[in-house]
This record gives structure tokens, C-alpha cells and sequence, in this order.
């Protein structure tokens, strides 16, 4: 059995409330040396607060030690691996945070003239043309909030293109290996949807999509490398069925991890895609926070792309409304300029052969932990992996264990779980992205961790289906917590203890 201590760092640290013993007080002052007012005289009653029934009565030591042990529950990518597949969740260089801190940048308003934001335009002009030049495309956005925001902006803009040509069309097809936004974005923009089944590597069969494409196509979302974490080998045929039926190609490409400095979208015939700058360039993401979905495009599409566009005139930037074949604005201002401060930081300290070197890094280190894992998780697809590798858990359901168990068991040993359940066509899928930050050590700690999971399964499968064991909690209802989460302490009696 283990056994749950409170030592002072972990994670049973009590509420505030529970800590409170009356009379405490987080301040001391020296006895006065001017006459006392009455507060509700000077200022007026009604600016002075009533007490709080219940409050918490503790010293400033136990306040400031409460919330940084708090602090250490948040489990963030500057603690350890966070193998989320799909999120890319890796190291934010400190150098973007000292680049988006200076004070010209940071204070910057969007109100400012135009000409006080010269530096500012030009770092989005900047971006703009590296991201062209990574994406292999002519054109640029940055506008768009975040990758599911960079889809609905890439499909309004083919559905606007293939209005001018006369007929919107009606379908989007998306293979089932497709990020679950791809199919909600088509519908979002008017079309239905065709699913298409990826064959047994899990790639996108020519001869299945050439059977699925008629003149009722507006295009093809494809995610490359798709969620199974392989590569559309066949793309350029892809492309090219497609284009020979009028239709358009989308490629999500939140993950160009996998491809950044080795291969060009544009190249291999997309006409459309977005990237998560918050992604791929190392940008901080979770929790909602703000990110940047770049949407780059062929000439073909360039007159839709959403106003204002940057222009030059007169050797200075000015923003260009004049645009009367744009989809419009997609977002207030000219979309999230920390996030994109960031991401040109992290492109200009890698340089091209940085950049090039990361994402080599990136399929090493997603490859070495495949190789370490293979022999105890089942590898899902037998295709190379790019920047993560994709397991179902079939060896260990056989223990009644599941995904999710493992998951749960993997906090025990420290780690934030990997992407759980996800892709759909994979059963019981354990997702990892290691990402090109983390050092060996760290991979190996993480696949020791795996690896013994295996071993406690075989021996006790009940222990793991009930993990995790050194959490503050262990399971939850998670679609109650989600539905009707409590978030407000009611004092009860004292000494109660805290609900759940
Ligand atoms: C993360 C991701 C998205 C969605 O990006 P958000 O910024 O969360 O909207 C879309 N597609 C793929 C493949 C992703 O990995």
C-alpha cells in the first residue's frame, strides 16, 4: 500500500480555509503616531468593505508558502517532458520571452499612427516572409488566433476563390487521420463532409480519394504529417487528383515540426495551409492562452486573404484596406503580436540550418523513443514515424488495463500524460511527441517510467487501473468536472474538510 505523508512538497497541500486559525493576521504595523479616523468617516461608508464570513486567518509566510506549492502543481513544460502528442509541446527559449519584453514592442498599442509602429509592422512584415519562405508560399496572413481559427480562415478563402470562379461547390473531403477541427471547420464554412479511410500505414489511398472526387469537391483538408504521425507520401499524387478536378488542397500543418527546412508545402502542391506558430515556433501555449495561426497561400488565393495587408509606399509600411476581394477581417487589430514578436525570435536565433537541425532533432528523438517502446506497446501503424509515434494499448488490454489507466499511472512517476485516445482510428491510442527540446535523459526517464508501467501490468493490472496513488486526488468524475465543476469554497463547519 502506499503511503500518502504530507511532507512540504507535494501535492496534499490543504486549502487556504483549512489553514486559517483565527486571529492570524499577513500584517503587522507599529502603533500609531497621528490620531485615529474612522474609515466609513473619511471616505464614506459605502467605500468601506464588510468582513468576509469565513475568510482565511493566516500568516504572510503560510500565504506566500501555500500559493507557491500551488504553483508547483501546474505542470508546465519548464518542470518536465510534456509528451502531448499533436501539441508540440516544447521549450519556449527564454530568448523570445527577453525579445517580446521590450518595452517599445510590449507597450505597443494597435491605435498607435502609423508612424509610430514602423518596428512593429516590420517585424510582421518580417515573419511574414520567413513563414513564406518555410511554407513555400507567396503569401502570408497572420491574423488568424489559432490553428482551428487558420482553417476557417484557409476554407473562407478557397470558398471565396472558387466563388469567383463561378461555383462554390459543395463538398470538403477529409480522411479520417485528419485533426477532429479539420471536419468542424468544413462545416463551419458552409460544406458537408466526406470522410475518407485511410488505408492500413495510414496514409491516404490515390485510388479511394481519385473514386471520391467529383465536381461537387471544393477541396481536400489534409493533415501532413497526419495525426498517426506519418507522412502523406503520396501527396504530390494527391495534389494533383485534386487539382485535375478543380478542387483545392488545404494542408493543416499545426505539425510542421516535422517538415520545417526539409520540405515545402507549397512544393508539393498545396494551395493553402496554416501552421500553429504557437506550435512549430516554440511559442507558449495550454490553458487558452493566446497563440497564432499563420495561413499561407498561392498567388491564386492572395487577393482574398483578410484585410488590411501590409503595403510599402513612400519607403514606409502602411496598411493597405483597399482590398475589395477579401474575406474581411478575422480578427480585431492584426492578430496577436506577442505570439508572432515570439515566433520571429525563435526563427532568427535558429537561423535556416538551426531551424533545419531542429526538426531533424524533433524525428530523432520522436524515433528513439519508438525504438525504446516497441517492444512493450504495440506501434500502431507499421509506417515510419515523423515527429511522434502513435501506440494502442492492445497488449495491455488484455490486462483490462487501458490508455487512460496508463496515463493516470504516469503522474505517479512525475509526467505529464501523452495524448490519450487520440487519433480516433487508432484503439486505445497512446499518442507521444517528445519534441527536439528534450535531452536524452529526459527520454529516458520517460520511457523507464513507460516501461515499468508495462511490467507493473503484467504483475498487478488493478494497481494501475486505479492510479493515480500520489496525487491529491485521485480519479474524478471528468464529464461532471467538466460540466458542473465547483469552484467556489462554502465555509462550512470548522475543521470541515474541503469537498473534492
Ligand atoms: C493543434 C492542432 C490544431 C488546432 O490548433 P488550435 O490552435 O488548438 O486551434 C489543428 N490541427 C492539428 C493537426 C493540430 O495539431
Amino acid at each position: 500500500m502506499i503511503r500518502k505523508v504530507r511532507t512540504h512538497v507535494n501535492q496534499n497541500e490543504p486549502l487556504l480555509f483549512e489553514l486559517s486559525s483565527p486571529g492570524k493576521r499577513a500584517w503587522q504595523l507599529p502603533e500609531l503616531d497621528v490620531p485615529a479616523v474612522d474609515a466609513a468617516e473619511a471616505l464614506g461608508a459605502g467605500a468601506v468593505r464588510d468582513d468576509i464570513e469565513g475568510f482565511p486567518e493566516v500568516s504572510e509566510v503560510e500565504v506566500i508558502r501555500h500559493f507557491t506549492r500551488l504553483s508547483t502543481w501546474n505542470y508546465g513544460i519548464d518542470l518536465g517532458l510534456f509528451p502531448l502528442g499533436s501539441c508540440t509541446m516544447k521549450y519556449n527559449p527564454r530568448i523570445n520571452e527577453a525579445v517580446a519584453r521590450i518595452e517599445g514592442l510590449a507597450w505597443a498599442h494597435p491605435y498607435q499612427p502609423e508612424s509610430l509602429s514602423q518596428g512593429a509592422m516590420e517585424i510582421i512584415a518580417a515573419l511574414e516572409k520567413r513563414l513564406g519562405e518555410i511554407f513555400g508560399m507567396d503569401a502570408v496572413t497572420l491574423q488568424p488566433a489559432a490553428g482551428a481559427h487558420g482553417e476557417y480562415t484557409g476554407i473562407m478563402l478557397i470558398r471565396k476563390y472558387l466563388e469567383s470562379q463561378g461555383n462554390p461547390r459543395k463538398t470538403i473531403i477529409v480522411p479520417d487521420a485528419a485533426h477532429g477541427t479539420n471536419p468542424a471547420t468544413a462545416i463551419m464554412v458552409g460544406y458537408e463532409v466526406l470522410n475518407l479511410k485511410s488505408n492500413d500505414r495510414g496514409m491516404v489511398d490515390p485510388a479511394a480519394l481519385a473514386a471520391a472526387v467529383t465536381s461537387d469537391t471544393a477541396a481536400m483538408m489534409l493533415t501532413n504529417p497526419n495525426t498517426v504521425g506519418v507522412f502523406e507520401q503520396e501527396i504530390v499524387k494527391i495534389c494533383a487528383i485534386l487539382h485535375d478536378k478543380g478542387a483545392q488542397v488545404y494542408m493543416d500543418g499545426a505539425n510542421m515540426n516535422a517538415l520545417v527546412g526539409i520540405a515545402r508545402p507549397g512544393d508539393f502542391g498545396v494551395d493553402v495551409m496554416h501552421s500553429n506558430l504557437h506550435k512549430t515556433f516554440s511559442t507558449p501555449h495550454g490553458g487558452g492562452g493566446p497563440g497564432a495561426g499563420a495561413v499561407g497561400v498561392r498567388a491564386h488565393l492572395e487577393p482574398f486573404l483578410p484585410a488590411p495587408r501590409l503595403k510599402r509606399a513612400n519607403g514606409a509600411w502602411t496598411w493597405d484596406y483597399d482590398r475589395p476581394r477579401s474575406i474581411g477581417r478575422v480578427r480585431a487589430f492584426y492578430g496577436n503580436f506577442g505570439v508572432l514578436v515570439r515566433a520571429l525570435a525563435y526563427i532568427m536565433a535558429h537561423g535556416g540550418p538551426g531551424l533545419r537541425k531542429a526538426t531533424l532533432d524533433a524525428l530523432l528523438n520522436a524515433n528513439y523513443v519508438r525504438a525504446r517502446l516497441e517492444k512493450h506497446y504495440q506501434i500502431a501503424y507499421d509506417a515510419p514515424s515523423m515527429h511522434e509515434c502513435v501506440f494502442s494499448d492492445s497488449k495491455q488490454a488484455a490486462h483490462g488495463v487501458r490508455t487512460g489507466d496508463i496515463a493516470k499511472r504516469l503522474i505517479d512517476y512525475g509526467f505529464h500524460p501523452y495524448t490519450v485516445s487520440f487519433p480516433l482510428i487508432v484503439s486505445g491510442a497512446l499518442m507521444i511527441e517528445p519534441t527536439e527540446t528534450e535531452p536524452k535523459q529526459e527520454l529516458d526517464l520517460f520511457c523507464d517510467a513507460l516501461i515499468s508501467i508495462a511490467e507493473e501490468i503484467e504483475k498487478d493490472p488493478e494497481m494501475v487501473k486505479h492510479a493515480p496513488h500520489l496525487t491529491r486526488t485521485t480519479r474524478v468524475d471528468e464529464v461532471m468536472a467538466a460540466r458542473k465543476p465547483i469552484v467556489r469554497w462554502k465555509p462550512g463547519p470548522a475543521g470541515a474538510k474541503a469537498a473534492d
